[in-house]
């Protein structure tokens, strides 16, 4: 097989070492299947407990927060959804403000709530706080206001603590979609004012199907998922016991990496300058605002990004669009057509992500590849 080169971690980064090490220290130990329930009384159950007790502490580490803030549950789009039906449920006649960056996990949970507002983006992808201020002075109240700290496709950084600042001052709640963030950047839940931020285990080197929603100090507690006590029933469900304790590995590795995942800026300009000499018309998104360090999303003007993506392939560079769909199909990112660019900049747009294992010498297989593309683009004009 054609050696593969991995540089999509915003879809899923790969299982880090120490994550690994755990699981397989819990499935294979002696009751074999990692089958421990957490809540068993017995020297099993205790053991589990251990193993999540620890992880929760690691989780809280790596957002600053206390272990009783933190709620495991089964990845980012399980928070966000908890987050949403909660304010839906409970104030139904006040509007839920999120903005169009949003991950679909946070913009089509409610496509029936009338009360649901978008607030738009300026054109280098930051939140338009004017018009946030200006959507929050209208009479009818806010319940929530919803926005991600980085996004999955440019890397943008939002000013979260403003925008947390604006919801309170208009009496409302602030939900963060810090998947892209934890691990990349330095997220502190007792500086922010965040009133509920969700994490996702996959995109920082944990095992999928497994996150944390992190509660503020609010005092209200999202609950989607009823049944048994677990979790202090925020949460229902036997614990993930081997995916939990996966998780907390791949977050005190994040942590303790945090400095020297910033090196990764260097290979990204490297990356960036070298695209635009290839490609003189090439656009990169957000290329003047905050960015997690690992996330280039650029755009080759009339091309077209599956053909792209597939003679990529091709030369085994796994790469995407920032937002493929579940069918694996690829559709115009809707960031791009809210910061207000057209058509053949939005349909060419292919995302580029590293991390904990990405080299100098990944990125250059990429270029070299690239390289060819463009050759032929050049011989067809
Ligand atoms: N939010 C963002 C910003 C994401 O990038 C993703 C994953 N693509 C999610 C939410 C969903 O995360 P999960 O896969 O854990 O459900």
């Amino acid at each position: 097989m054609k050696q593969q080169i991995y540089l999509d971690y915003n879809a899923s980064a790969p299982l880090h070492p120490d994550s690994l090490r755990i699981i397989r220290t819990i499935f294979e130990s002696e009751n074999g299947h990692g089958a421990y329930n957490a809540s068993s009384v017995h020297h099993y159950g205790r053991q589990g407990r251990k193993f999540v007790e620890d992880a929760r502490r690691q989780v809280a580490n790596l957002i600053n927060a206390d272990t009783n803030q933190v709620i495991f549950n089964s990845g980012a789009t399980e928070g966000n959804n908890t987050v949403l039906h909660h304010f839906v449920n409970q104030y139904p006649q006040e509007r839920i403000l999120i903005s169009a960056a949003e991950h679909p996990s946070v913009a089509q949970v409610l496509p029936h709530f009338k009360n649901l507002e978008v607030i738009p983006l300026n054109k280098d992808g930051m939140i338009n706080e004017k018009a946030l201020e200006q959507l929050c002075e209208n009479a009818q109240g806010v319940s929530l206001i919803s926005c991600m700290y980085a996004s999955n496709e440019t890397g943008t950084i939002q000013d979260i603590n403003t925008l947390a600042q604006i919801a309170h001052q208009n009496g409302a709640l602030f939900h963060c979609d810090a998947t892209q963030a934890a691990g990349r950047i330095p997220v502190d839940m007792k500086k922010s004012g965040i009133d509920f931020l969700t994490l996702s285990s996959h995109k920082i080197g944990g095992p999928q199907g497994v996150g944390a929603l992190a509660l503020g100090l609010c005092g209200q507690t999202p609950t989607l998922i009823l049944g048994g006590g677990q979790e202090k029933s925020a949460r229902a469900g036997t614990e993930n016991v081997a995916g939990i304790a996966g998780f907390g590995a791949a977050a005190n590795a994040a942590l303790n990496n945090l400095d020297e995942y910033q090196n990764l800026e260097t290979l990204r300009s490297g990356l960036e300058q070298k695209l635009k000499n290839l490609s003189p018309d090439i656009v990169i998104h957000g290329e003047n605002t905050p960015r997690t360090v690992n996330t280039s999303f650029f755009s080759l003007p009339g091309s077209n990004a599956q053909s792209l993506l597939m003679a990529l392939d091709l030369d085994g560079i796994a790469i995407s669009n920032g937002s493929a769909c579940s069918s694996g199909s690829v559709k115009p990112s809707e960031t791009l057509k809210a910061m207000g660019l057209n058509e053949k900049i939005t349909t060419s747009a292919l995302r580029l992500s590293m991390g904990w294992a990405t080299k100098e010498s990944d990125i250059d297989a990429f270029l070299t590849a690239w390289n060819k593309i463009q050759a032929r683009i050049d011989k067809k004009r």
